[in-house]
């Protein structure tokens, strides 16, 4: 059974492929230089089917059909996309034409993330950016809690030590991955320590803005994706810093 809403497939790539992805897969002369340059294709015995080109060949497929593709065809989309690609842009550089190929895997996540259709776990994280700001569901309280714990522990060892939050005027806002306050606080702490020998004049922020993972982006879910980059550039203008330190 059909339970794919045709027009919105449609419609959704219609309205995303302009002039330069239209012409990406017009150009591409199936020469198959970009083969050789691809984990996957090298990992799988060299087969044709994990050749870079190869895997953006739904692109003019569902275009052609009008969006009229079943689910059994989008889990195959599903399994290219997120299992033959990693999107790490290494092909475009071998393509004598600069196609993109990772651009046009980005546009198939995002198609299948407009149907509702991505990995468990990416899901789940984009929730919890909506909800807390961060990846993990740590909460403010909670992440507030645990810089101050691992500044007591880190004095221990180093007297006078202390973890700046919300400094304003602090040169640097430091961002960090949410599993850090959540599974890896030592590596925190060891910023600290690093960041207090050096004398670096940084901040946390209290409020999101801190986490600088951004897994919305391997989902094309563009809309949250802007939502955790705009976080940490209004925490960065009110904290009035000059940079952002970024450990992703
Ligand atoms: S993407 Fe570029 S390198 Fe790969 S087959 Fe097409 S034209 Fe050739
Ligand atoms: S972007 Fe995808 S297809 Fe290209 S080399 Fe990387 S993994 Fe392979």
């Amino acid at each position: 059974m059909n339970e794919i809403n045709a027009q919105k497939v449609n419609d959704f790539l219609k309205t995303r492929i302009g002039a330069r992805f239209k012409t990406w897969l017009k150009i591409c002369t199936h020469c198959g230089m970009c083969a050789d340059t691809c984990h996957f294709y090298r990992a799988n015995d060299k087969d044709p089917k994990m050749i870079p080109s190869y895997k953006v060949r739904f692109l003019l497929d569902i275009l052609k059909k009008k969006g009229k593709v079943d689910k059994e065809y989008l889990d195959k989309v599903y399994s290219t996309v997120y299992h033959e690609c990693n999107m790490c842009r290494r092909c475009t550089h071998y393509c004598p034409f600069g196609i993109d190929i990772a651009l046009l895997i980005s546009l198939l996540r995002a198609m299948l993330f407009d149907q509702n259709i991505a990995p468990e776990g990416l899901r789940k994280a984009i929730e919890n950016y909506r909800q807390f700001g961060n990846q993990m569901a740590v909460t403010d309280e909670d992440w507030v809690d645990t810089i101050q714990w691992c500044e007591e522990e880190t004095a221990e060892e180093l007297v006078g030590l202390t973890i700046p939050i919300d400094k304003v005027g602090a040169k640097m806002l430091y961002t960090v991955n949410a599993r850090e306050p959540m599974f890896y606080p030592q590596d925190m702490m060891e910023a600290a320590k690093i960041f207090y020998v050096a004398g670096e004049d940084y901040t946390y922020s209290s409020k999101p803005g801190w986490d600088d993972t951004n897994l919305a982006m391997f989902c094309g879910d563009v809309k949250t994706a802007r939502t955790i980059v705009e976080n940490t550039f209004k925490r960065a203008d009110e904290l009035e810093v000059q940079q952002v330190g970024v450990t992703e």
